[in-house]
């Protein structure tokens, strides 16, 4: 085969697995916590000349010229995420939540300096983990982490305990330059009204990541970190918020300066501008529907977390009704752990992901196979899912899990359920299916 030959049949194979991707997802009960299906609108944006352009800088300040229209574009999605928000100052540019909380990093703490964060299996993300786990706050930003106390009945951050803590790392010359809330694992509001007025009296920084619950912060639906005491909120665009992959920081007109500093020149040169624009795109169907969506995730979360609960599944959370984010968190280690569960539940197209939960590290698992399921309602609630599929969804969990049922039973119910909501909702237009597969090529 001559090199022509051999690149053309990769070129059409890439197009084939595209499209069978996306016929897999049409048929297939997505349920990742951290993904979300952008509407129509997003993806035009994203698929625009901006795709291959250079704006480093801030919009008016760059590095090249032709951005005319880059910075209208950047300057609208900044005002737009500044009244979503409601931050006096927001940045765009980050190119993942993983560079803004890098951004905030840069800005605000020097290597050797200690922060406090949560443990991964207490739902920590690794952006703010130790050295030892290659951790981006450790291994990158050289920072030293202590982990928030926590208390896996209330499934949340222990404030007493962690004021001690923070008392004692005083007393050995280790006091926090920051702590960060936030976290993966994510059910209920963190308690940032508790410790606010401690951390401030001691001066350190708070910063708050709200990767996960985005689009519930900007729904109004969950806490509202910038009026509760943090400093700095940081961003996944693609989460809840169901927006091109990204990030994005907000926070005060006093930390600004620091703010776009750190973001560039430090941690992007170029940003990636199709991803602002449909970041702007993103902002303004949540300015206009972002209410009602974040209603109906948090309260679908909860009528799947009740439905599961009612089947016998031991269910996360349970002191406080399970959840108040788009998350239910399932321990499943009596059928076999995270792993396994979650390879069966993909082969019926239930698509979730295994997660560590409180308690594993102690009991010696692994994150191959830790002791729980995490999964998210808000991809099927934008396609206009309600309580009575989140019953139903119960149910074929169970039927896979617990019953062991035939698969290709399961997966036929699923195609049919996923043929009633062909469209993703809280959007301006929405005339193309969810997974679509848009073909730009002309034959
Ligand atoms: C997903 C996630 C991030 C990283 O976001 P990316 O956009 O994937 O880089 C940061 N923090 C938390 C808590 C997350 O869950």
């Amino acid at each position: 085969m001559d090199e022509y030959e051999f690149a053309k049949e990769k070129y059409e194979k890439v197009f084939e697995l595209l499209e069978e991707h996306h016929r897999w997802f049409s048929e297939a009960l997505t349920l990742i916590a951290s993904e979300n299906v952008p509407s129509e609108a997003v993806k035009e944006a994203i698929i625009t000349d901006f795709m291959s352009r250079y704006a480093e800088g801030w919009p008016g300040d760059r590095v090249y010229a032709g951005c005319k229209y880059i910075d209208q574009v950047e300057l609208t999605a900044i005002e737009l995420g500044k009244k979503l928000f409601e931050a006096e100052h927001v940045d765009v540019r980050p190119i993942a939540g993983v560079t803004a909380n890098l951004s905030v990093y840069t800005a605000f703490t020097e290597p050797g300096d200690t922060i406090v964060s949560l443990a991964i299996p207490n739902g920590g993300h690794i952006t703010y983990g130790k050295k030892e786990l290659g951790g981006t706050a450790g291994a990158v930003r050289g920072l030293n982490v202590e982990n928030f106390p926590f208390d896996p009945e209330e499934m949340n951050i222990d404030v007493d305990k962690t004021k001690t803590m923070i008392e004692k790392l005083k007393s050995a010359g280790k006091k926090p330059k920051m702590v960060v809330f936030g976290g993966s694992l994510f059910l209920f509001p963190h308690p940032i009204k508790d410790l606010a007025p401690y951390l401030k009296s001691e001066g350190i920084f708070i910063m708050y990541d709200g990767a996960h619950v985005l689009g519930l912060i900007a729904g109004g639906e969950f806490q509202q970190p910038l009026k509760e005491g943090a400093d700095v909120m940081t961003g996944s665009t693609h989460k809840t918020l169901p927006g091109p992959q990204g990030g994005v920081i907000a926070s005060f007109e006093i930390y600004a300066e620091k703010l776009k500093n750190a973001v560039f020149p430090s941690n992007v040169s170029n940003h990636h501008l199709h991803h602002v624009a449909g970041k702007a795109i993103a902002f303004a169907e949540m300015l206009a529907f972002g209410k009602q969506y974040a209603k109906d995730v948090i309260r679908n979360a909860q009528k799947l977390a009740e439905a599961l609960a009612e089947k016998g599944f031991k269910v996360l959370g349970e002191k406080h009704g399970y959840t108040k984010s788009h998350q239910v968190v399932i321990d499943v280690w009596d059928f076999g752990g995270g792993g396994v569960v979650e390879k069966e539940l993909e082969e019926a197209n239930i698509i979730v992901n295994r997660n560590l939960i409180p308690g594993d590290i102690k009991s010696g698992r692994h994150f191959k196979n830790p002791g729980g399921i995490r999964m998210g309602v808000q991809e099927i609630t934008r396609l206009g899912m309600g309580p009575s599929e989140m019953e139903e969804i119960a149910e074929l969990l169970y039927r896979v899990i617990v019953k062991k049922e035939d698969k290709a039973e399961i997966k036929k119910r699923i195609k049919e359920l996923k043929t009633q909501f062909p469209k993703v909702k809280y959007a301006f237009e929405s005339k193309r299916d969810a997974y679509e597969y848009i073909k730009i090529r002309l034959k």
